[in-house]
């Protein structure tokens, strides 16, 4: 289903089909060819970002961004929202909360729900929890050896490393001429246990990594950035039919990756259906 919403309903001048493969990589860091049956599957991106999807969904809606809902009010009409700061943010009859279960915890436990419900919701939305995770960004200029594939993934999840993708193969626009951009996505165990550590010790710990993985001497980036993801992705899942079968009655429900898992089409395709459910 959401393959149609990138392909037909909003499909973008800039999609791009990655044409490399994906190759794997365990623990030792022996690297060989993917699954072929998996690579054969399209690998959409977008030349102007990933997000490219989402600003097409939202054309010629009314979006407020930058703002952060604070907590909730339920009254006879329906729901009053409010900001981080107790401003109000609109009033409306129903509300789906697509933000990560721990985020949506705070939410209605700061929110005015009727007592019994509030409860209940509370008590479904504690049993997700998710991993951290830690992003490494590495540029070089000239860009990096060219290999027959676009990224590698550790399946035996016992790597530091949990993935990691030559940006600049799923679309030269992505960087800067004769440049390359390496990230790596490091494993939860790493990310756990090198959370605290200064960025700069962390980096070069990362840059090591890479270079020891690929065998290549990438030890100079020309630049570096990198982003701590707290809820990057749902370690444990919690029931949303359950959870929603309370909360629509109020004319409120809950969607998202805590739900479904951490990928983003089944994140996507569970707040539709959780959207139609509420119609
Ligand atoms: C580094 C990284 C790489 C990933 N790579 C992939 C990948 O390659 N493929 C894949 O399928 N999945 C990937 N994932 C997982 C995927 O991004 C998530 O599972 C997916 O985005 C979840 O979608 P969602 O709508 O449930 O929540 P989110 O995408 O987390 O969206 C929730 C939104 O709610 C906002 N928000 C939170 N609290 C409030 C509040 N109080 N008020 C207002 N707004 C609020 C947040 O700012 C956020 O914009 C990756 C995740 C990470 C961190």
């Amino acid at each position: 289903m959401s393959s149609k919403l990138i392909t037909e309903r909003f499909r973008a001048a800039d999609l791009v089909d990655i044409v490399k493969p994906i190759w794997i990589f365990d623990q030792q860091g022996h690297i060989q060819e993917g699954d072929p049956l998996q690579n054969m599957e399209p690998k959409w991106t977008y030349r102007s970002g990933l997000n490219a999807l989402a600003r097409g969904m939202a054309r010629s809606l009314d979006i407020r961004q930058r703002t952060r809902i604070g907590h909730l009010q339920h009254n006879i009409t329906g729901w009053s929202l409010f900001d981080g700061l107790g401003h109000p943010a609109g009033e409306f009859e129903c509300v789906l909360i697509a933000v990560p279960a721990s985020h949506a915890l705070a939410l209605i436990e700061a929110s005015l729900v009727p007592e019994v419900e509030r409860e209940s919701i509370c008590k479904h939305l504690r049993k997700a929890s998710y991993r951290p995770l830690i992003s490494v960004m590495l540029g070089y200029r000239p860009a990096p050896r060219v290999r027959p594939y676009y990224a590698l993934v550790n399946t035996d999840k016992a790597h530091a490393l949990s993935w990691l993708a030559w940006e600049h193969e799923k679309s030269p626009e992505r960087v800067p001429e004769q440049a390359g951009l390496l990230i790596a996505q490091m494993a939860p165990h790493y990310s756990r246990e090198w959370w605290q550590v200064p960025s700069n010790d962390l980096i070069s710990d990362v840059i090591k990594r890479v270079a020891t993985l690929l065998d290549e001497p990438l030890f100079s980036p020309c630049f570096t950035d990198l982003c701590h993801w707290r809820y990057a992705l749902p370690a444990e899942t919690t029931d949303a039919e359950q959870l929603n079968v309370i909360a629509l009655p109020l004319g409120l429900a809950f969607c998202g990756d805590a739900f479904v898992g951490g990928r983003i089409h089944l994140a996507l395709e569970h707040g539709i259906a959780v959207a139609r459910q509420m119609n």
